[in-house]
């Protein structure tokens, strides 16, 4: 045994730093972080792939805790691009000298709770093992990449990668002949860039998404001036909202407005505002209401024939199998218009699926496509993909496999019955990625930070899910999902995107506000539907 902490923490994205920050340096914990990755960011250290950047505006896609942080960083646009974010993880990292408790390089392959000495069992890919009381996942909802099992890749002559594991010298597509799989919001930032370099990009889609253009600009010192002035109100905003998000709320129906109202309304959200202003800060009912959500969904359909100049194209690009929002909304710059370009080709997966990838290129049922590159921006096993990918073993020897086999148990997406003292930052049945993450981030870490505080106060030595609690969280989540339209789509929510992945809808759609209120509620009954014990064996 190489170490006994008070808890070990596995990333060291957003959630690992702050997580680590919290319990070290205002707890007075003694902790140990792991992460797979050789440097802080998660997401932002992994997602190198030309055009990444965050669709979340850049004044509220970070921190609050310190509000001299909040004062000190300067963002540089609307929605920077992965390097500036990057490099605001590493100087919090810095700033809060997070470096020294983090050990870089090192992926915890399993962790084992023994009930008798009441530790958590920690064993690393070099088959270093560490003991401590508490073990808390910060893995990420979107950080174990899906490479697709095609036939043949193994025998691809040229260069393939994973949007999610992209090479930190960057890839040269000059050119080169370039196939991109995929059409999310990664493949949607990247399409634009990779055209502009490549001789000839190939976009291989399985189904047409709504995008919105995402209208960044460079932030001037006036702009970063007022929102500094505002950051109280600004975080407050997003603290009382549904997604997170600090803007005004709005309680209009789609349906209560004219067609030439609602037309002006969305003119203004798509030409002036961009991004998700055109989800969250347009109507009230667009995720509820099949009716209203189609107004917005036609309207972008009418943007895409507008836009790309070969009807048949656009056609192609037309989303009609899903709702507009329920699967995540991708923000763009160009996206609809590169395919204008003289280089650029749309291949439709649905009128000829990919049958295999051959030495020289990717064969659908109907064509072989020649290719020097291959870009997978085919997302994530997401919500559990990265803590699965571990095997975590609770009480009685049981994995958490087994426990979620048929589909993901929590309680409020922070615990899982029969395994103590573990918790989960942005686990499933939370409202984590419907919502602006570093704020539920915050939010998971202040609230297990506060729940080991009371253990120590009240000298307690476990704290697990009461299974009772958690059937019911699973089952209300599913009740919120069923009321919206996110389960009419085929989306990594529901883990549709991983073939014989259990279909359920994962993160917690109510919304971050009665989320957080919940969470609040849970704690002033006594922390309700947590079972706490004086001694491990209790
Ligand atoms: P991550 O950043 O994913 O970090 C998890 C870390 O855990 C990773 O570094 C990983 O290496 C490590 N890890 C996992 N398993 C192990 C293991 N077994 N052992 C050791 N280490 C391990 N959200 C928004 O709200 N707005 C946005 O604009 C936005 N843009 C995004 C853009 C992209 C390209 C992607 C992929 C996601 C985006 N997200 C966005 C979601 C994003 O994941 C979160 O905002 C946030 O970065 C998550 O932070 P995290 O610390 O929870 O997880
Ligand atoms: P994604 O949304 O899951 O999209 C993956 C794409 O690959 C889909 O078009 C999917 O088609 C396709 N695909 C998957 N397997 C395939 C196969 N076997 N054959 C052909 N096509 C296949 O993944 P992502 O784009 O990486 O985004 C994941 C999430 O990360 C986003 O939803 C968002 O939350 C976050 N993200 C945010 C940003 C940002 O702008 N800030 C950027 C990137 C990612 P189907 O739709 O048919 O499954």
């Amino acid at each position: 045994m190489e170490g006994d902490y008070d808890a070990v923490v596995i990333g060291a994205g957003f959630a690992g730093l702050y997580m680590v920050h919290y319990l070290r340096d205002r707890m007075g914990l003694d902790v140990q972080a792991f992460e797979a990755g050789r440097g802080v960011g998660g997401t932002w250290y992994w997602n190198r792939y030309p055009g990444a950047r965050c669709d979340s505006e850049s004044y509220y896609y970070c921190y609050s805790f310190s509000p001299e942080l909040e004062q000190d960083w300067e963002w540089s646009s609307k929605y920077p691009e992965q390097p500036e974010i990057l490099s605001y993880l590493e100087h919090v990292a810095e700033r809060f000298d997070l470096y020294r408790s983090i050990r870089f390089d090192t992926r915890v392959t399993s962790a084992r709770y023994d009930e008798t000495a009441n530790r958590w069992l920690v064993t690393t890919e070099a088959g270093e093992q560490v003991a401590a009381r508490f073990l808390i996942s910060a893995v990420g909802c979107l950080s174990a990449a899906n490479v697709p099992d095609i036939a043949g890749l193994d025998s691809f002559g040229g260069d393939w990668y994973h949007t999610g594991a992209w090479p930190h010298d960057g890839v040269d597509f000059t050119g080169k002949r370039v196939g991109i799989i995929g059409t999310g919001s990664t493949g949607i930032q990247a399409t634009p860039v990779v055209a502009a370099q490549a001789e000839h990009l190939w976009v291989f889609q399985r189904t047409p998404n709504y995008s919105i253009p995402a209208r960044n600009f460079e932030m001037s010192p006036e702009d970063t001036r007022q929102i500094k002035a505002r950051y109280p109100e600004i975080r407050e905003l997003a603290r009382n909202s549904y997604g997170g998000f600090p803007y005004r709320p709005v309680d209009r129906s789609a349906l209560a407005d004219s067609p030439e109202e609602r037309e002006t309304h969305f003119e203004q959200l798509w030409n002036e505002e961009g991004g998700f202003k055109f989800i969250y800060g347009s109507y009230s009912d667009l995720l509820r209401s099949e009716e209203a959500n189609y107004t917005a969904a036609e309207f972008i359909r009418r943007k895409i024939r507008e836009i790309v100049r070969n009807p048949k194209v656009a056609e192609m690009l037309c989303p009609t199998d899903h709702p507009y929002g329920s699967k995540r909304p991708p923000v763009d710059t160009n996206y609809y218009d590169t395919f204008n370009r003289e280089n650029v080709t749309l291949v439709d997966l649905r009128a000829s699926p990919i049958e295999e990838i051959t030495p020289s290129g990717v064969r659908t049922r109907d064509a072989l496509y020649p290719l020097d590159i291959i870009v997978f921006a085919t997302g994530f096993d997401a919500m559990t993909g990265a803590l699965l990918r571990m095997d975590i073993r609770g009480r009685n020897g049981v994995a958490l496999a087994d426990t979620w086999a048929g589909g993901p148990v929590t309680y409020l997406g922070l615990q899982v019955p029969g395994f103590p003292n573990f918790f989960t930052v942005t686990g499933p049945g939370s409202p984590s990625v419907l919502a602006n993450m570093p704020l539920c981030i915050e939010q998971h870490v202040e609230w297990i930070g506060g729940c080991i505080s009371h253990m120590a106060e009240e000298g307690l030595a476990t704290v697990e899910a009461d299974e009772t609690h958690a059937e019911a969280w699973v089952d209300h989540v599913r009740d919120a999902a069923e009321a919206t339209l996110f389960i009419k789509a085929n989306s990594w929510y529901v883990g549709a995107n991983i073939p014989g992945k259990r279909r359920v809808f994962m993160p917690y759609p109510g919304g971050f506000k009665p989320y957080a209120d919940k969470c609040e509620e849970v704690v002033a009954n006594g922390y309700e539907g947590f079972v706490f014990s004086t001694a491990a064996a209790d």
